[in-house]
């Protein structure tokens, strides 16, 4: 097996704006591995507040050595392998994941979901971002989304909350997910919103309180009336035991978790667990996307709208069709470059 890479920026169509962070672009890394004729890609998203680098991925990748690897469908020991590599790098342990699971599907000519047993067209609807604007440009991406989507993605945890959900539904009636980022402090003042949420059509909840306070997010979850899902509180597999009855569910992101094998299995343990699973997404291209959209069939929520919000998706692959992200027929994670925009070093 060969392993190659190339960095990569994506240009965001709308500036990005969440609670603390404001940008216009994501670097990514986009790797491939190269084996008996075959090819498999995956992609590496480095959103700045992660701390992984175009960098950063790259001096990891040079670590990664797949030659004594004779077998690339033994998936579990060669990931095992990468993790051990270095501590944290979780962006570019998914890159080397992905193109793993890429190739190995097309060794034996399967899409990913059907090499996890699941029906790729029984996912849940994706929901749209609309990030912390302008009230016009609120209603403007309000009014983008109509048609495509049937649940939109509200970033709040600000001071205007109310006005832009207010804004939002001056606009549809569809039902939001809300994801505040850490940004509310007061679990008594979060669970007042909520409530108001509820009647305002809101569906779920995204990390409402700094990652680490969760004693107080336990209390809110009790009492809560909308599921309260962890992000920034659970990374990897490791976390997600320690988050039964703190929240009500857990995002999955390929990014945070290193890849597919791993979230899969952080998805087997929530369920287990009697917790709800969601699939989430960085801004990256349908490489990564179509990575996640073999894994997610039959979860509660999913936010894998990354590639839609980019203005130069370098691959084809998974597409939004009646508001839901459905991976193609092709094996692996269902992906062609397009042509002409990757230029392999
Ligand atoms: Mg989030």
């Amino acid at each position: 097996m060969k392993l190659s890479w190339t960095p990569y920026d994506l240009r965001l169509n709308h500036r990005f704006t969440i609670s603390g962070f404001s940008r216009t672009t994501t670097p990514i890394v986009l790797t491939k591995i190269e084996y008996d004729g075959l090819e498999g890609y995956g992609e590496a998203s480095l959103p700045p507040y992660l701390g992984e680098t175009q960098a950063s991925v790259i001096e990891f990748l040079r670590k990664v050595d797949l030659s004594s690897f004779p077998d690339p469908t033994h998936i579990g020991e060669i990931v095992s392998y990468v993790d051990g590599i270095a501590p944290r790098n979780t962006a570019a342990k998914a890159s080397v994941d992905i193109a793993l699971h890429d190739l190995v599907g097309k060794m034996i000519e399967a899409p990913g979901y059907k090499m996890y047993g699941l029906d790729k067209t029984a996912v849940p609807d994706t929901t749209f971002t609309i990030g912390i604007d302008r009230d016009e440009m609120v209603r403007e991406k309000t009014r983008e989304a109509l048609g495509r989507f049937n649940i939109l993605k509200v970033k709040v945890g600000g001071d205007d909350d109310k006005r832009i959900i207010e804004t939002i539904r001056s606009v549809t009636d569809l039902p939001l997910a809300v994801d505040a980022n850490q940004g509310w402090h007061d679990w008594h003042e979060a669970l007042d919103m909520i409530f108001w949420m509820k009647e305002q059509g809101v569906v779920m909840v995204e990390q409402p309180m700094p990652k680490l306070d969760l004693d107080n997010i336990a209390r809110l979850t009790e009492v809560s009336p909308l599921p309260i899902f962890a992000d920034e509180s659970v990374q990897r597999l490791s976390d997600v035991e320690r988050l039964k009855g703190v929240f009500s569910g857990i995002n999955i992101k390929l990014m945070k978790c290193t890849g597919m094998h791993e979230a899969w299995k952080m998805r087997k343990l929530a369920e287990t667990l009697g917790m709800k699973v969601m699939m989430g997404c960085m801004t990256e291209t349908s490489c990564a996307i179509s990575a996640a959209a073999q894994l997610y069939a039959g979860m509660d929520f999913a936010d894998l709208d990354g590639a839609l919000l980019i203005g130069n998706d370098c691959f084809e692959g998974a597409k939004l069709e009646n508001g839901k992200i459905i991976p193609s027929d092709l094996p692996g994670i269902g992906v062609k470059p397009v042509e002409g925009l990757v230029f392999w070093q």
